[in-house]
């Protein structure tokens, strides 16, 4: 029988491992659950025969995958797939997939209710500023991207964006300013709200020049990933421009560098972004019904290691 493993070492909300659970089932295979493990020999040991692997942030090696004789499928339930060995699951003839859009709401709330929690202060009691009229800069325009500019109209906010892949006309009909590159980016707003993955090109992307271009009293947010961030730089920078603010929901490793910026910095402890509990069960019953529709139908949507 298909066994499919839930592995998680950050686990689901239960209802979302009750509607997985569903899923396979009523497709008539087998699910096996090893949530919260703390040692690797666990995870080596229960992927030894499985046929799909449904995963959080748990990282999947080329360890993890000679030790999966019977692996077909891994699906990263969320966006980002960093914690995946693309390379080494396409040498073993393993299909990748993530489950994007599916905590893009959830990711975009928490920008936009950082940067009140910004603008306000960090609640400390002073007055603050509206983000209503502020130019906000969007850096890719994917799911989450998307999902920003539309609760930041909202806000009344003036939206631009640049995206590597995404043509200027899909930008512009979704009533945002379309720039050429992202230095310009960086130059017209006020605030920039990083969505880039992180890639070869994108680590360490975001650093002093491209920072520095920014407007008296730039705020930088990040719900993106740590690594797209030349930290050292940012640190340089941050000394030097007293008026800049840097917001993140992902801790640098130099925290504590960054926290002697007091009023300037803010990490959320844990990422955040998409721990709610409608983006939770949303990826992770999008991970269970592509495993379906691959093993069942040969699906390959949302495949990342073609
Ligand atoms: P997505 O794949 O829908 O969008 C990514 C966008 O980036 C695409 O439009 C792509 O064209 C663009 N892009 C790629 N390389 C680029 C480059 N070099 N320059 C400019 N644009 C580039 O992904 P998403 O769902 O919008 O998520 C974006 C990122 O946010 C994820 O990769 C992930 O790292 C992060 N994320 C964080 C959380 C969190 O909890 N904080 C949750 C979800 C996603």
């Amino acid at each position: 029988m298909t066994k499919v493993l839930v592995a998680t070492e950050k686990p689901f909300a239960a209802p979302a491992v009750a509607g997985i659970k569903d899923i396979i089932e009523k497709a008539g295979f087998e699910l096996v659950l090893l949530e919260k493990y703390t040692e690797k020999q666990q995870l080596l040991s229960a992927v030894a025969d499985v046929d799909a692997i449904i995963i959080r942030s748990d990282k999947i090696d080329a360890e993890v995958l000679n030790a999966a004789k019977n692996l077909k499928i891994v699906v990263r339930a969320g966006a980002g797939y960093d914690n995946v060995d693309l390379q080494a699951a396409t040498a073993h003839n393993v299909v990748v997939m993530n489950t994007p859009g599916q905590n893009a709401n959830a990711v975009a709330e928490l920008v936009l209710g950082l940067l009140v929690f910004t603008v306000r202060n960090f609640f400390n009691g002073k007055a603050g500023s509206e983000l209503m009229g502020k130019k906000l800069g969007i850096l890719a325009f994917g799911n989450v991207g998307r999902n920003v500019a539309r609760i930041a109209k909202g806000f009344g906010m003036d939206v631009y964006a640049y995206d590597a892949f995404c043509p200027a006309d899909v930008i512009e009909a979704a009533g945002v300013k379309a720039v050429a590159s992202q230095e310009e980016l960086f130059k017209v707003s006020d605030i920039v709200s990083l969505h880039i993955p992180a890639t070869p090109e994108t680590k360490q992307s975001i650093n002093k020049s491209l920072v520095g271009s920014m407007k008296k009293g730039g705020i930088l947010i990040n719900t993106a990933r740590k690594e797209v961030i030349n930290e050292p730089e940012l640190i340089e920078l941050l000394a030097e421009r007293t008026d800049l603010k840097y917001i993140t929901d992902i801790m640098p490793d130099a925290n504590d560098k960054f926290a002697e910026f007091e009023g300037r910095y803010f990490s959320t402890p844990k990422k955040m972004g998409a721990q709610t509990a409608e983006a939770n069960t949303n990826a992770g019953l999008a991970a269970a019904n592509q495993i379906v529709g691959f093993i069942k139908d040969g699906v390959t949507k949302f495949q990342v290691n073609k």
